[in-house]
């Protein structure tokens, strides 16, 4: 268990979490398949430790951004089918399909794929992305019908097989939003022009986590998770565990000082907070050069079953709690050397307070912990 204290600061990743937020999910899509969605090193968990909890828990594809990213879960040797969506001219695309792995084609990219497909004498997968309202990558409507002919003219070749047809929702996690009924409208038309032009899909997918949550309707063959996975929330107004899901991250440190000061004592560089009156300090030994955000001011940090906020400014590797906010005052109680939680599951501060403390979202806080920081998992 993680109920000990790290010896410096710990990114805790409780691998059930994991498994059960993906069953949760898989039960939602059902009968659609579930792609687990592990770019940016499994959004701060550990792409290879989460990329195998999931495919455990009944995930049958895995999801990157890039194909040097999926290129390091088969280096650690998973098997799994596995999607990669965006690419550069200089991607390693030869790599890529050497290696079994699925290839987002949004325009450009065919070409390289054909070239790399006939070098190798051997042909690549290839999923190609309709751009259906977002505006990044995936093809423009106007252009579809042109993409679909070219690659299936490669495909007769044998260069390439098209095996699937995916787009990417822009505004789910407002479900109010009208937009995307449009998203789905066009999706909808672009599959349909695939499959009458002869393409023979495996695999037709539009759904992020807050698509997969609250449209059934955009579920198709296959939906991609990666925020409620790893047991977060995307909306504003569900919390994760009002949608049945558990944060699998706990980002723990430990008090490293403890210190009584008078009144008018200013914190951290800039002065920004001055004590009220005379309190006792704490040195909690995390800040920017970990990704906690220089701005998050204010953000909870649990210690012995108390929260305390962050006070004056987060610096590189340090941040100070003011201990008198909760009453506790004088040294002789010190905590130092005692368990301090940032964020995490049940009981502690969930991370969302640190989003909103940083003007940000729990996507962001999660990904941005730093290399510095040690991942555990349980
Ligand atoms: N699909 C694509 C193409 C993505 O870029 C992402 C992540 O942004 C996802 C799926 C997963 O989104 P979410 O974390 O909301 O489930």
């Amino acid at each position: 268990s993680f109920s000990s204290a790290p010896t410096e600061r710990a990114v805790e990743v409780d691998l059930e979490a994991i498994r059960h937020n993906l069953r949760h999910l898989l039960e939602v899509a059902s009968p659609a398949r579930v792609m687990a969605v592990v770019k940016a090193d499994g959004y701060g968990h550990g792409a290879v430790a989460v990329a195998k909890a999931a495919l455990e828990a009944g995930a049958s594809w895995l999801g990157t951004a890039h194909i040097s990213e999926a290129l390091d879960l088969r280096r650690a040797g998973l098997e799994a089918p596995v999607l990669a969506w965006l690419h550069t001219p200089e991607s390693d695309f030869a790599g890529g399909i050497e290696q079994g792995i699925d290839i987002g084609v949004s325009g450009w990219e065919l070409d390289h794929v054909v070239a790399a497909a006939r070098r190798l004498e051997r042909p690549a997968r290839v999923h190609l992305k309709i751009d259906t309202g977002l505006g990044r990558n995936g093809c423009p409507p106007e252009l579809w019908e042109d993409l679909l002919d070219r690659a299936l003219e490669h495909q007769e070749e044998g260069l390439l097989r098209v095996v699937g047809v995916f787009s990417h929702l822009a505004v789910a996690d407002e479900p109010h939003r009208p937009e995307t009924d449009e998203q789905l409208r066009r999706f909808r038309d672009a599959v349909a022009v695939a499959e009458d032009a002869g393409a023979d899909l495996e695999v037709r997918h539009l759904a992020n986590t807050p698509g997969t949550l609250s449209r059934p309707d955009c579920h198709f063959d296959m939906v991609r998770v990666g925020l409620g996975m790893y047991g977060l929330s995307p909306f504003s107004d569900q919390s994760a565990e009002d949608l049945g899901l558990r944060p699998a991250m706990t980002f723990a440190t430990v008090v490293a000082g403890c210190k009584e000061v008078p009144a008018g004592q200013g914190v951290s560089y800039g002065l920004s907070y001055r004590t009220e009156r005379p309190t006792t300090l704490g040195l909690i030994p995390t800040g920017y050069g970990d990704g906690v955000p220089r701005i998050a001011t204010g953000g909870p940090v649990r210690i012995d079953g108390r929260t305390y906020p962050a006070v004056g400014r987060i610096a590189m590797d340090q941040l100070v709690v003011d201990f008198g906010t909760q009453g506790l005052i004088g040294t002789e109680r010190s905590p130092l050397g005692h368990r301090a939680v940032l964020f995490g599951g049940a009981g502690d501060p969930p991370v969302e307070e640190w989003a909103a403390a940083s003007g940000t979202i729990n996507y962001e806080i999660v990904t941005r912990i730093s290399g510095r920081v040690p991942r555990t998992y349980l």
